[in-house]
Protein backbone atom coordinates (compact mmCIF):
# COMPACT_ATOMS: atom_id res chain seq x y z
CA UNK A 1 0.00 0.00 0.00
CA UNK A 2 1.60 3.32 -1.17
CA UNK A 3 1.12 6.25 2.17
CA UNK A 4 1.38 8.38 -0.37
CA UNK A 5 -1.95 8.05 -2.37
CA UNK A 6 -3.99 9.35 1.12
CA UNK A 7 -6.39 11.40 0.01
CA UNK A 8 -9.76 9.76 -0.08
CA UNK A 9 -10.33 10.40 -4.07
CA UNK A 10 -7.95 7.72 -4.97
CA UNK A 11 -9.90 4.55 -3.31
CA UNK A 12 -12.82 6.08 -4.79
CA UNK A 13 -11.54 5.94 -8.33
CA UNK A 14 -10.22 2.88 -7.60
CA UNK A 15 -13.54 1.62 -6.68
CA UNK A 16 -14.31 2.24 -10.23
CA UNK A 17 -12.04 0.82 -11.63
CA UNK A 18 -13.21 -2.56 -10.32
CA UNK A 19 -16.26 -2.24 -11.11
CA UNK A 20 -15.70 -1.30 -14.67
CA UNK A 21 -12.94 -3.51 -14.76
CA UNK A 22 -10.78 -0.89 -16.29
CA UNK A 23 -7.10 -0.66 -15.78
CA UNK A 24 -6.66 2.47 -14.34
CA UNK A 25 -2.91 5.05 -13.10
CA UNK A 26 -2.24 8.25 -11.65
CA UNK A 27 0.17 9.96 -13.88
CA UNK A 28 2.78 12.87 -14.67
CA UNK A 29 2.84 15.80 -12.49
CA UNK A 30 1.10 14.69 -9.37
CA UNK A 31 3.37 11.43 -9.10
CA UNK A 32 6.41 13.83 -9.56
CA UNK A 33 5.21 16.20 -7.09
CA UNK A 34 4.38 14.08 -4.35
CA UNK A 35 7.89 12.44 -4.44
CA UNK A 36 9.35 16.12 -4.46
CA UNK A 37 7.04 17.38 -1.84
CA UNK A 38 5.25 19.72 -4.20
CA UNK A 39 1.55 19.69 -3.46
CA UNK A 40 0.00 19.47 -6.45
CA UNK A 41 -4.06 19.97 -7.22
CA UNK A 42 -4.00 18.69 -10.87
CA UNK A 43 -4.56 15.09 -10.77
CA UNK A 44 -4.19 13.20 -14.06
CA UNK A 45 -6.03 9.67 -14.50
CA UNK A 46 -4.95 7.56 -17.48
CA UNK A 47 -7.30 4.29 -18.02
CA UNK A 48 -7.02 1.66 -20.02
CA UNK A 49 -10.39 2.79 -22.65
CA UNK A 50 -12.45 5.57 -22.55
CA UNK A 51 -11.63 7.90 -20.07
CA UNK A 52 -14.93 10.00 -20.81
CA UNK A 53 -17.07 7.42 -19.77
CA UNK A 54 -14.45 6.34 -16.94
CA UNK A 55 -14.79 10.04 -15.93
CA UNK A 56 -18.41 10.24 -15.91
CA UNK A 57 -18.70 7.04 -13.56
CA UNK A 58 -16.16 8.72 -11.14
CA UNK A 59 -18.42 11.84 -11.06
CA UNK A 60 -21.65 9.76 -9.91
CA UNK A 61 -19.57 8.08 -7.43
CA UNK A 62 -19.32 11.16 -5.72
CA UNK A 63 -20.90 13.65 -3.56
CA UNK A 64 -22.08 16.16 -4.29
CA UNK A 65 -22.04 14.87 -7.86
CA UNK A 66 -19.00 16.99 -10.01
CA UNK A 67 -20.28 18.49 -13.58
CA UNK A 68 -17.87 16.92 -15.77
CA UNK A 69 -16.54 18.41 -18.77
CA UNK A 70 -16.25 16.76 -22.20
CA UNK A 71 -13.55 17.34 -24.23
CA UNK A 72 -14.37 15.23 -27.11
CA UNK A 73 -12.09 16.20 -29.59
CA UNK A 74 -9.35 15.50 -27.16
CA UNK A 75 -11.03 12.59 -25.78
CA UNK A 76 -10.35 13.63 -22.54
CA UNK A 77 -13.09 14.70 -19.19
CA UNK A 78 -12.53 16.78 -16.56
CA UNK A 79 -14.18 17.63 -13.54
CA UNK A 80 -13.07 19.72 -10.47
CA UNK A 81 -13.39 18.29 -6.90
CA UNK A 82 -13.37 20.21 -3.65
CA UNK A 83 -9.79 22.01 -4.51
CA UNK A 84 -8.58 19.49 -7.52
CA UNK A 85 -9.06 19.45 -10.54
CA UNK A 86 -9.08 15.70 -11.96
CA UNK A 87 -8.28 15.18 -15.82
CA UNK A 88 -9.45 12.09 -17.31
CA UNK A 89 -7.63 10.16 -20.51
CA UNK A 90 -7.34 7.18 -22.17
CA UNK A 91 -4.41 5.38 -22.56
CA UNK A 92 -2.81 6.31 -26.05
CA UNK A 93 -0.78 5.97 -28.20
CA UNK A 94 0.80 8.87 -30.38
CA UNK A 95 2.31 9.73 -34.06
CA UNK A 96 3.38 12.35 -35.23
CA UNK A 97 3.61 14.30 -38.65
CA UNK A 98 6.78 17.00 -39.30
CA UNK A 99 4.90 19.95 -40.07
CA UNK A 100 2.02 20.08 -36.89
CA UNK A 101 3.21 19.28 -32.72
CA UNK A 102 -0.82 17.68 -33.16
CA UNK A 103 -0.45 13.71 -33.61
CA UNK A 104 -2.80 11.13 -34.84
CA UNK A 105 -4.10 9.10 -32.08
CA UNK A 106 -4.66 5.73 -30.87
CA UNK A 107 -5.98 3.99 -28.13
CA UNK A 108 -3.14 2.21 -26.75
CA UNK A 109 -1.78 0.33 -23.45
CA UNK A 110 -0.05 2.05 -19.93
CA UNK A 111 3.16 1.68 -21.71
CA UNK A 112 2.19 3.50 -24.82
CA UNK A 113 0.98 6.28 -22.84
CA UNK A 114 4.11 6.40 -20.68
CA UNK A 115 6.10 6.43 -23.76
CA UNK A 116 4.29 9.67 -25.51
CA UNK A 117 5.32 11.52 -22.15
CA UNK A 118 7.50 14.01 -22.62
CA UNK A 119 10.56 13.18 -19.64
CA UNK A 120 11.21 10.30 -17.25
CA UNK A 121 10.25 12.23 -14.18
CA UNK A 122 6.94 12.80 -15.86
CA UNK A 123 6.03 9.30 -17.23
CA UNK A 124 5.34 7.49 -13.97
CA UNK A 125 2.17 6.71 -12.93
CA UNK A 126 0.99 4.64 -9.52
CA UNK A 127 -1.42 2.07 -9.88
CA UNK A 128 -5.13 2.05 -8.82
CA UNK A 129 -6.48 -1.11 -9.40
CA UNK A 130 -7.11 -3.27 -6.25
CA UNK A 131 -4.44 -5.42 -7.33
CA UNK A 132 -1.81 -2.46 -7.71
CA UNK A 133 -2.96 -0.02 -5.58
CA UNK A 134 0.05 2.32 -4.73
CA UNK A 135 2.58 0.56 -6.53
CA UNK A 136 4.85 2.57 -8.50
CA UNK A 137 5.17 1.61 -13.15
CA UNK A 138 8.61 3.60 -13.92
CA UNK A 139 9.73 2.08 -16.92
CA UNK A 140 12.25 4.45 -17.47
CA UNK A 141 13.99 4.96 -13.85
CA UNK A 142 12.18 8.71 -13.34
CA UNK A 143 12.68 7.64 -9.96
CA UNK A 144 16.25 7.79 -10.24
CA UNK A 145 16.01 10.89 -12.54
CA UNK A 146 14.38 12.44 -9.49
CA UNK A 147 16.93 11.67 -6.56
CA UNK A 148 20.13 12.98 -9.29
CA UNK A 149 18.11 16.04 -10.35
CA UNK A 150 17.97 15.61 -13.69
CA UNK A 151 15.69 15.87 -16.81
CA UNK A 152 16.23 13.16 -19.42
CA UNK A 153 13.02 12.40 -22.67
CA UNK A 154 12.31 8.18 -22.14
CA UNK A 155 12.95 7.86 -25.74
CA UNK A 156 15.04 8.80 -28.43
CA UNK A 157 15.39 12.94 -27.43
CA UNK A 158 15.23 13.18 -30.78
CA UNK A 159 12.18 12.29 -31.89
CA UNK A 160 10.68 13.28 -28.48
CA UNK A 161 11.66 16.74 -29.28
CA UNK A 162 11.13 16.90 -32.81
CA UNK A 163 7.80 15.30 -32.70
CA UNK A 164 6.46 18.43 -30.19
CA UNK A 165 8.86 21.15 -29.89
CA UNK A 166 7.42 22.67 -27.11
CA UNK A 167 8.96 20.21 -25.01
CA UNK A 168 11.85 21.88 -25.75
CA UNK A 169 10.82 25.07 -23.35
CA UNK A 170 9.37 22.77 -21.08
CA UNK A 171 12.82 21.34 -20.47
CA UNK A 172 14.03 24.03 -19.62
CA UNK A 173 11.22 25.61 -17.68
CA UNK A 174 11.29 22.08 -15.42
CA UNK A 175 15.18 22.67 -15.44
CA UNK A 176 14.36 26.40 -14.11
CA UNK A 177 11.86 25.63 -11.83
CA UNK A 178 12.79 22.47 -10.54
CA UNK A 179 17.08 23.43 -10.28
CA UNK A 180 17.66 19.74 -12.27
CA UNK A 181 20.19 19.52 -15.22
CA UNK A 182 19.51 18.34 -18.87
CA UNK A 183 21.23 15.45 -18.99
CA UNK A 184 23.50 15.12 -21.35
CA UNK A 185 21.92 13.85 -24.58
CA UNK A 186 19.00 15.42 -23.94
CA UNK A 187 20.86 19.03 -23.94
CA UNK A 188 22.62 17.99 -27.26
CA UNK A 189 19.23 17.25 -28.94
CA UNK A 190 17.22 20.38 -28.01
CA UNK A 191 20.41 22.48 -30.04
CA UNK A 192 20.03 20.12 -32.79
CA UNK A 193 16.15 20.67 -32.58
CA UNK A 194 16.30 24.21 -32.04
CA UNK A 195 14.63 25.27 -35.28
CA UNK A 196 11.60 23.11 -34.40
CA UNK A 197 10.53 25.92 -31.69
CA UNK A 198 9.17 27.84 -34.62
CA UNK A 199 6.19 25.65 -35.54
CA UNK A 200 4.76 26.10 -31.64
CA UNK A 201 2.76 29.13 -31.38
CA UNK A 202 3.73 31.87 -29.42
CA UNK A 203 1.01 31.77 -26.85
CA UNK A 204 2.69 28.19 -25.87
CA UNK A 205 6.23 29.50 -25.64
CA UNK A 206 5.17 32.75 -22.91
CA UNK A 207 2.85 30.22 -21.00
CA UNK A 208 7.25 28.63 -20.84
CA UNK A 209 8.58 31.25 -20.60
CA UNK A 210 6.51 32.98 -18.07
CA UNK A 211 6.74 29.94 -15.95
CA UNK A 212 10.25 30.54 -16.35
CA UNK A 213 10.21 34.18 -15.08
CA UNK A 214 8.05 33.00 -11.81
CA UNK A 215 10.88 30.26 -11.03
CA UNK A 216 12.95 30.87 -7.80
CA UNK A 217 16.15 31.88 -10.25
CA UNK A 218 15.04 32.56 -13.79
CA UNK A 219 18.31 33.10 -14.74
CA UNK A 220 18.93 29.09 -14.99
CA UNK A 221 16.37 29.21 -17.72
CA UNK A 222 17.34 32.42 -19.74
CA UNK A 223 21.23 31.02 -19.66
CA UNK A 224 19.43 27.51 -21.23
CA UNK A 225 18.03 29.23 -23.73
CA UNK A 226 20.60 31.19 -24.82
CA UNK A 227 23.37 28.77 -24.57
CA UNK A 228 21.19 26.31 -26.90
CA UNK A 229 21.14 29.26 -29.43
CA UNK A 230 17.18 29.21 -28.63
CA UNK A 231 17.10 32.80 -27.44
CA UNK A 232 17.63 34.17 -30.53
CA UNK A 233 14.80 32.66 -32.35
CA UNK A 234 12.36 33.53 -29.56
CA UNK A 235 14.12 36.65 -27.86
CA UNK A 236 16.41 38.73 -30.41
CA UNK A 237 16.24 41.92 -28.47
CA UNK A 238 17.44 39.92 -25.10
CA UNK A 239 20.29 37.99 -26.78
CA UNK A 240 21.16 41.35 -28.18
CA UNK A 241 22.29 42.16 -25.19
CA UNK A 242 25.12 39.86 -24.70
CA UNK A 243 28.64 41.02 -25.02
CA UNK A 244 31.12 43.59 -24.54
CA UNK A 245 32.57 46.21 -26.74
CA UNK A 246 35.70 47.27 -26.16
CA UNK A 247 37.33 50.77 -27.53
CA UNK A 248 40.88 51.43 -26.32
CA UNK A 249 40.70 48.32 -24.35
CA UNK A 250 37.70 50.11 -22.28
CA UNK A 251 34.57 47.42 -22.09
CA UNK A 252 31.59 47.94 -20.31
CA UNK A 253 29.76 45.77 -18.71
CA UNK A 254 28.17 42.59 -20.14
CA UNK A 255 24.37 43.74 -20.20
CA UNK A 256 22.37 40.25 -20.62
CA UNK A 257 24.57 39.18 -17.32
CA UNK A 258 23.75 41.90 -15.53
CA UNK A 259 19.79 41.99 -16.44
CA UNK A 260 19.84 38.16 -15.40
CA UNK A 261 21.57 39.42 -12.01
CA UNK A 262 18.82 42.05 -11.73
CA UNK A 263 15.97 39.78 -12.07
CA UNK A 264 17.06 37.10 -9.84
CA UNK A 265 17.86 40.16 -7.47
CA UNK A 266 14.57 41.08 -7.42
CA UNK A 267 12.98 37.51 -7.03
CA UNK A 268 12.81 37.16 -3.73
CA UNK A 269 11.38 41.30 -3.69
CA UNK A 270 7.86 40.45 -5.80
CA UNK A 271 5.71 38.15 -6.96
CA UNK A 272 4.56 40.58 -9.61
CA UNK A 273 5.53 39.13 -12.65
CA UNK A 274 5.25 42.25 -14.56
CA UNK A 275 8.07 43.99 -11.68
CA UNK A 276 9.91 40.98 -13.15
CA UNK A 277 9.11 41.52 -16.54
CA UNK A 278 10.20 45.24 -16.03
CA UNK A 279 13.37 43.87 -14.79
CA UNK A 280 14.21 41.90 -17.73
CA UNK A 281 13.31 44.62 -19.95
CA UNK A 282 15.09 48.07 -18.26
CA UNK A 283 17.95 48.14 -20.73
CA UNK A 284 16.38 46.32 -23.36
CA UNK A 285 17.80 49.13 -25.26
CA UNK A 286 21.66 49.41 -24.18
CA UNK A 287 22.33 47.52 -27.64
CA UNK A 288 20.88 50.22 -30.06
CA UNK A 289 22.17 53.45 -27.97
CA UNK A 290 25.28 52.34 -27.11
CA UNK A 291 28.34 54.73 -28.02
CA UNK A 292 31.15 54.92 -26.79
CA UNK A 293 32.67 59.35 -26.56
CA UNK A 294 36.17 60.23 -25.63
CA UNK A 295 36.42 60.94 -22.66
CA UNK A 296 33.44 59.67 -21.13
CA UNK A 297 33.33 56.60 -22.36
CA UNK A 298 31.07 53.91 -22.91
CA UNK A 299 27.36 56.02 -23.06
CA UNK A 300 23.86 54.62 -23.32
CA UNK A 301 21.72 57.80 -23.81
CA UNK A 302 18.22 57.88 -23.49
CA UNK A 303 17.88 53.66 -23.15
CA UNK A 304 15.11 54.15 -21.07
CA UNK A 305 13.14 56.09 -23.47
CA UNK A 306 13.96 53.83 -26.71
CA UNK A 307 13.05 50.74 -24.10
CA UNK A 308 9.73 52.48 -23.47
CA UNK A 309 9.34 52.76 -27.78
CA UNK A 310 10.42 48.71 -28.01
CA UNK A 311 8.08 47.45 -25.52
CA UNK A 312 4.86 47.47 -27.80
CA UNK A 313 6.84 45.65 -30.37
CA UNK A 314 8.07 42.87 -28.26
CA UNK A 315 4.71 42.30 -26.18
CA UNK A 316 2.62 42.40 -29.31
CA UNK A 317 5.14 39.58 -31.04
CA UNK A 318 4.97 37.27 -27.90
CA UNK A 319 1.67 37.89 -27.45
CA UNK A 320 1.88 39.38 -24.23
CA UNK A 321 -0.70 41.87 -23.05
CA UNK A 322 -0.85 45.30 -24.39
CA UNK A 323 -3.04 46.81 -21.77
CA UNK A 324 -2.90 48.30 -18.73
CA UNK A 325 0.22 45.64 -17.74
CA UNK A 326 2.29 46.68 -20.84
CA UNK A 327 1.77 50.05 -19.84
CA UNK A 328 3.32 49.41 -16.14
CA UNK A 329 6.31 47.68 -17.66
CA UNK A 330 6.68 51.09 -19.99
CA UNK A 331 6.50 53.15 -16.69
CA UNK A 332 9.11 51.18 -14.81
CA UNK A 333 11.34 50.95 -17.92
CA UNK A 334 11.31 54.49 -18.27
CA UNK A 335 11.71 56.08 -15.07
CA UNK A 336 14.40 52.97 -13.49
CA UNK A 337 17.12 55.10 -13.31
CA UNK A 338 15.62 58.28 -11.57
CA UNK A 339 15.91 57.41 -7.87
CA UNK A 340 19.40 56.04 -8.61
CA UNK A 341 20.14 59.87 -10.00
CA UNK A 342 18.40 61.43 -7.65
CA UNK A 343 20.61 59.46 -4.84
CA UNK A 344 23.97 60.47 -6.68
CA UNK A 345 22.58 63.85 -6.05
CA UNK A 346 21.52 66.30 -3.22
CA UNK A 347 18.27 65.11 -2.78
CA UNK A 348 15.74 68.24 -3.15
CA UNK A 349 12.03 68.54 -2.23
CA UNK A 350 11.14 69.12 -5.48
CA UNK A 351 13.06 66.07 -7.55
CA UNK A 352 11.11 63.78 -4.87
CA UNK A 353 7.34 65.43 -5.80
CA UNK A 354 8.37 65.05 -9.29
CA UNK A 355 9.80 61.22 -9.00
CA UNK A 356 6.35 61.05 -6.62
CA UNK A 357 4.33 62.61 -9.33
CA UNK A 358 5.43 60.31 -12.31
CA UNK A 359 4.99 56.91 -10.49
CA UNK A 360 2.35 57.99 -8.68
CA UNK A 361 1.32 54.55 -6.72
CA UNK A 362 3.68 52.23 -8.48
CA UNK A 363 6.76 54.08 -6.63
CA UNK A 364 7.79 50.99 -4.13
CA UNK A 365 7.96 48.93 -7.34
CA UNK A 366 9.81 51.15 -9.03
CA UNK A 367 12.01 51.39 -5.42
CA UNK A 368 12.79 47.44 -5.93
CA UNK A 369 13.52 47.80 -9.61
CA UNK A 370 16.11 49.81 -8.80
CA UNK A 371 17.48 48.72 -5.62
CA UNK A 372 17.53 45.19 -7.64
CA UNK A 373 19.57 47.29 -10.16
CA UNK A 374 22.17 48.04 -7.93
CA UNK A 375 24.82 44.97 -9.45
CA UNK A 376 27.98 46.44 -8.90
CA UNK A 377 31.13 43.89 -8.08
CA UNK A 378 32.09 46.91 -5.73
CA UNK A 379 31.05 46.49 -1.93
CA UNK A 380 31.81 50.03 -0.78
CA UNK A 381 29.55 51.39 -3.77
CA UNK A 382 26.87 49.24 -2.82
CA UNK A 383 26.59 50.03 0.30
CA UNK A 384 26.72 53.66 -0.96
CA UNK A 385 24.10 53.24 -2.85
CA UNK A 386 22.04 51.33 -0.61
CA UNK A 387 22.52 54.28 1.87
CA UNK A 388 21.57 56.77 -0.31
CA UNK A 389 18.51 54.66 -1.08
CA UNK A 390 16.94 54.46 2.50
CA UNK A 391 17.29 58.58 2.31
CA UNK A 392 15.32 58.45 -0.62
CA UNK A 393 12.83 56.24 0.34
CA UNK A 394 12.66 58.02 3.64
CA UNK A 395 12.10 61.63 1.59
CA UNK A 396 9.82 59.96 -0.58
CA UNK A 397 8.01 59.19 2.30
CA UNK A 398 7.91 62.50 4.67
CA UNK A 399 7.03 64.60 1.37
CA UNK A 400 3.98 61.93 0.68
CA UNK A 401 2.67 62.78 4.18
CA UNK A 402 3.06 66.22 3.68
CA UNK A 403 2.18 67.23 0.02
CA UNK A 404 -0.03 64.02 -1.42
CA UNK A 405 1.45 64.11 -4.51
CA UNK A 406 0.92 60.23 -5.69
CA UNK A 407 -2.29 60.68 -7.16
CA UNK A 408 -2.37 64.60 -7.30
CA UNK A 409 -4.55 66.57 -9.56
CA UNK A 410 -3.75 70.20 -10.07
CA UNK A 411 -6.58 71.98 -8.00
CA UNK A 412 -6.79 73.95 -11.68
CA UNK A 413 -7.52 72.14 -14.46
CA UNK A 414 -7.76 72.57 -18.36
CA UNK A 415 -11.46 72.76 -18.23
CA UNK A 416 -11.29 75.86 -15.64
CA UNK A 417 -8.50 77.36 -17.43
CA UNK A 418 -10.67 77.47 -20.50
CA UNK A 419 -13.94 79.14 -19.05
CA UNK A 420 -12.13 81.63 -16.85
CA UNK A 421 -10.95 82.88 -20.14
CA UNK A 422 -13.37 81.92 -23.09
CA UNK A 423 -10.81 79.83 -24.51
CA UNK A 424 -11.01 77.14 -26.96
CA UNK A 425 -8.65 74.29 -26.85
CA UNK A 426 -5.42 75.38 -27.82
CA UNK A 427 -1.64 75.67 -26.78
CA UNK A 428 -1.91 78.32 -24.66
CA UNK A 429 -3.87 76.58 -22.14
CA UNK A 430 -1.74 73.22 -21.83
CA UNK A 431 1.31 75.93 -21.23
CA UNK A 432 -1.24 76.98 -18.72
CA UNK A 433 -1.77 73.95 -16.95
CA UNK A 434 2.31 72.92 -17.08
CA UNK A 435 2.79 75.39 -15.49
CA UNK A 436 0.17 75.09 -12.22
CA UNK A 437 1.41 71.13 -11.97
CA UNK A 438 5.38 72.54 -12.16
CA UNK A 439 5.19 75.44 -9.52
CA UNK A 440 3.21 72.93 -7.06
CA UNK A 441 5.42 70.09 -7.61
CA UNK A 442 8.92 72.71 -7.00
CA UNK A 443 7.23 74.32 -4.30
CA UNK A 444 6.56 77.38 -5.74
CA UNK A 445 3.15 77.50 -4.77
CA UNK A 446 0.89 75.36 -2.01
CA UNK A 447 -1.36 72.62 -3.57
CA UNK A 448 -4.43 74.45 -3.28
CA UNK A 449 -6.97 76.08 -4.96
CA UNK A 450 -6.85 79.63 -4.01
CA UNK A 451 -3.05 79.57 -4.99
CA UNK A 452 -3.03 77.65 -8.00
CA UNK A 453 -6.15 79.89 -9.36
CA UNK A 454 -4.00 82.95 -8.62
CA UNK A 455 -0.88 81.79 -10.33
CA UNK A 456 -2.99 81.27 -13.36
CA UNK A 457 -4.23 84.23 -13.46
CA UNK A 458 -0.30 85.42 -13.24
CA UNK A 459 0.75 83.24 -16.14
CA UNK A 460 -2.44 83.74 -18.60
CA UNK A 461 -1.29 87.64 -17.90
CA UNK A 462 2.05 87.02 -18.86
CA UNK A 463 1.06 85.18 -22.12
CA UNK A 464 -1.03 88.03 -22.69
CA UNK A 465 -4.03 86.76 -22.13
CA UNK A 466 -6.99 88.97 -20.85
CA UNK A 467 -10.00 87.70 -18.72
CA UNK A 468 -13.42 88.48 -20.75
CA UNK A 469 -15.72 91.02 -18.66
P1 LIG B 1 2.96 21.89 -14.42
O1 LIG B 1 1.64 21.70 -13.76
O2 LIG B 1 3.99 22.55 -13.60
O3 LIG B 1 2.86 22.49 -15.78
P2 LIG B 1 2.90 19.15 -15.21
O4 LIG B 1 3.97 18.15 -15.46
O5 LIG B 1 1.78 18.72 -14.32
O6 LIG B 1 3.59 20.44 -14.64
P3 LIG B 1 1.05 19.51 -17.35
O7 LIG B 1 1.21 20.42 -18.49
O8 LIG B 1 -0.13 19.63 -16.46
O9 LIG B 1 2.41 19.64 -16.59
O10 LIG B 1 1.10 18.04 -17.90
C1 LIG B 1 0.76 16.89 -17.17
C2 LIG B 1 1.54 15.70 -17.69
O11 LIG B 1 1.25 15.50 -19.08
C3 LIG B 1 3.05 15.88 -17.63
O12 LIG B 1 3.57 15.52 -16.38
C4 LIG B 1 3.52 15.00 -18.74
O13 LIG B 1 3.51 13.64 -18.36
C5 LIG B 1 2.44 15.14 -19.77
N1 LIG B 1 2.72 16.20 -20.78
C6 LIG B 1 2.29 17.48 -20.75
N2 LIG B 1 2.67 18.15 -21.82
C7 LIG B 1 3.38 17.27 -22.58
C8 LIG B 1 4.03 17.33 -23.84
N3 LIG B 1 4.07 18.48 -24.54
N4 LIG B 1 4.62 16.21 -24.30
C9 LIG B 1 4.57 15.07 -23.60
N5 LIG B 1 3.99 14.95 -22.43
C10 LIG B 1 3.39 16.01 -21.91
Amino acid sequence: MNSKLKHKIFYKISEVASQMQMETYVIGGFVRDLYLNRPSKDIDIVTVGSGIEFAKNVAKSLKPQPKVTVFKNFGTAMFRYKDMEIEFVGARKESYQRNSRKPIIENGTLEDDQNRRDFTINAMAFGLNKSNFGELVDPFNGMGDLEDLIIRTPLDPDITFSDDPLRIMRAIRFSTQLGFDIEAETYDSIIKNRERIKIISEERIIEELNKIMMSPKPSIGFKLLEETGLLKIIFPELQNLKGVDKVNGIGHKDNFYHTLEVLDRIVPNTDNLWLRWSALLHDIAKPTTKKFIDGQGWTFYAHNFIGVKMIPGIFRRMKLPLNEKMKYVQKMVLLHMRPIVLSEDEITDSAIRRLLFEASDDIDDLMTLCEADITSKNVDKVKRYMKNFKLVRQKLKDIEEKDVIRNFQPPVDGELIMKTFKLQPCREVGIIKDAIKDAILDGEIHNNYDEAFAFMEKKASELGIKKPN
